[in-house]
C-alpha cells in the first residue's frame, strides 16, 4: 500500500487528539475512537482551539480549519476501521490494555492495513506478537504536543516489513514530520537518552544540589534547554516518566537507571504534573510557582 487515505486513531487523549489533528489538516480521513464518550468530546474541544490558534496565528486558513474539523469523525466502537488504511493506537500506556484493544481490533482491519502503536516504552516485537499482522505492525511514537512537535520515531519489531516502514515514512512526511528510524530496545532513542537526564534533574532535587528554580533556570541558561528538566517533567507527566525510567530499569537492568525515590513519592501522593495541577509546580497560580 503505498498512499495513506484513512487513518484510524485509537484513544483520544493527549497524543490521540494530537495526531488526528496533524492529520486531519495533512487531509485525511480520521477515524478517532475512544471507550469513553466524554474523552472524545474533550478531543473534539481541543482540537477545535488548538486549529483556532493556528488560524489566529496565520498558519492555515479558517476554511482549512473547517475540513480539518469535517474530516474528523467519531466512534466508541470498532466498527469504522474496516477501510482504514493505517490504525495508530494512543491508548493509555499498559500493555494489557494495549493487547485486548489488537484483538477485538484485528478483525476489523483490513488484511493489508498497518497497525501502529504510539507507546514511548512497551516492546515493538513483544506487542506485535500479539497481533495477527507482526510484518504490518511498528512503533510510531509521536511527541508531545503533536501540533508542534517536528519528529516520529519509527520503530521497527523483529519482523516489521521494509514496506510498512516505506508507507508510515510517506505519511509522517504528509504529516510534516520528519521520521527517524531505530531499533526495538527499551525507550527506543530519544527517551532512553531524555528520561534519565530528568530522573537526574529529581535526585538533585531530592539531595539538595539545588531547588526546582535552580535546577531549571541552571538547564534552560547553562545547557541552552528550551524548558528546565523539572518543568518538562511536569509537563510529560510524573507518571509516565516513571513508567519509562521503570521499562529502562528492567529491561536494561543497568542502575543508572534506577527510579528516582522523590519522583516516585510525587506520583504515589498524585501529584502528576500539570495535568493534575501540581508537580514539581503549582499550576493553580499564574505563572506556576515552584513547589519545592
Ligand atoms: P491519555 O491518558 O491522555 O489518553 C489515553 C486515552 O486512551 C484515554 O482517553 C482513554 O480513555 C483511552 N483508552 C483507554 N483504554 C482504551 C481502549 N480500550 N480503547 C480505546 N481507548 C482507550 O494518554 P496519552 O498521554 O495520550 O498517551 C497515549 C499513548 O501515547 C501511550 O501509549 C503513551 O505512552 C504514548 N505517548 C505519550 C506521550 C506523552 O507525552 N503523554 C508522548 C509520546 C507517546
Amino acid at each position: 500500500m503505498a498512499d495513506v487515505k484513512k487513518l484510524g486513531v485509537i484513544g483520544a487523549g493527549l497524543m490521540g487528539n494530537g495526531i488526528a489533528h496533524v492529520a486531519a489538516l495533512a487531509g485525511l480521513d480520521v477515524v478517532l475512537m475512544d471507550v469513553n464518550a466524554g474523552a472524545l468530546e474533550k478531543a473534539l474541544a481541543t482540537i477545535g482551539r488548538n486549529l483556532e490558534r493556528q488560524v489566529q496565528k496565520g498558519g492555515i486558513q479558517a476554511a482549512d480549519r473547517d475540513a480539518a474539523l469535517k474530516r474528523i469523525a467519531t466512534a466508541t466502537d470498532n466498527a469504522h476501521f474496516g477501510d482504514c488504511d493505517i490504525v495508530i493506537e494512543a491508548a493509555t500506556e499498559n500493555e494489557v490494555v494495549k493487547q485486548k484493544i489488537y484483538a477485538a481490533l484485528c478483525p476489523k482491519l483490513r488484511p493489508d492495513a498497518i497497525l501502529a502503536t504510539n507507546t514511548s516504552s512497551i516492546p515493538i516485537t513483544r506487542l506485535a506478537a500479539s497481533t495477527d499482522r507482526p510484518g504490518r505492525f511498528l512503533g510510531m511514537h509521536f511527541f508531545n504536543p503533536v501540533p508542534m512537535m517536528k519528529l516520529v520515531e519509527v520503530i521497527r519489531g523483529l519482523a516489521t516489513e521494509d514496506a510498512a516502514v516505506a508507507t508510515v515514512r510517506g505519511l509522517a512526511e504528509r504529516m510534516g514530520k520528519t521520521m527517524v528510524e531505530a531499533n526495538d530496545y527499551p525507550a527506543f532513542v530519544v527517551n532512553r537518552i531524555l528520561c534519565p537526564m530528568l530522573n537526574e534533574a529529581v535526585f538533585a532535587l531530592m539531595e539538595g544540589v539545588g531547588d526546582v528554580a535552580a535546577i531549571d533556570a541552571g538547564m534552560k541558561l547553562g545547557a541552552n534547554h528550551p524548558m528546565g528538566p523539572l518543568e518538562l517533567a511536569d509537563f510529560v507527566g510524573l507518571d509516565t516518566l516513571l513508567s519509562v525510567l521503570k521499562v529502562l530499569h528492567e529491561g536494561l537492568g543497568d542502575p543508572k537507571y534506577r527510579p528516582c525515590p522523590l519522583l516516585a513519592k510525587y506520583v504515589e501522593a498524585g501529584w502528576l504534573g500539570r495535568k493534575s495541577g501540581r508537580g514539581f509546580y503549582d499550576y493553580s497560580v499564574t505563572p506556576p510557582r515552584p513547589t519545592r
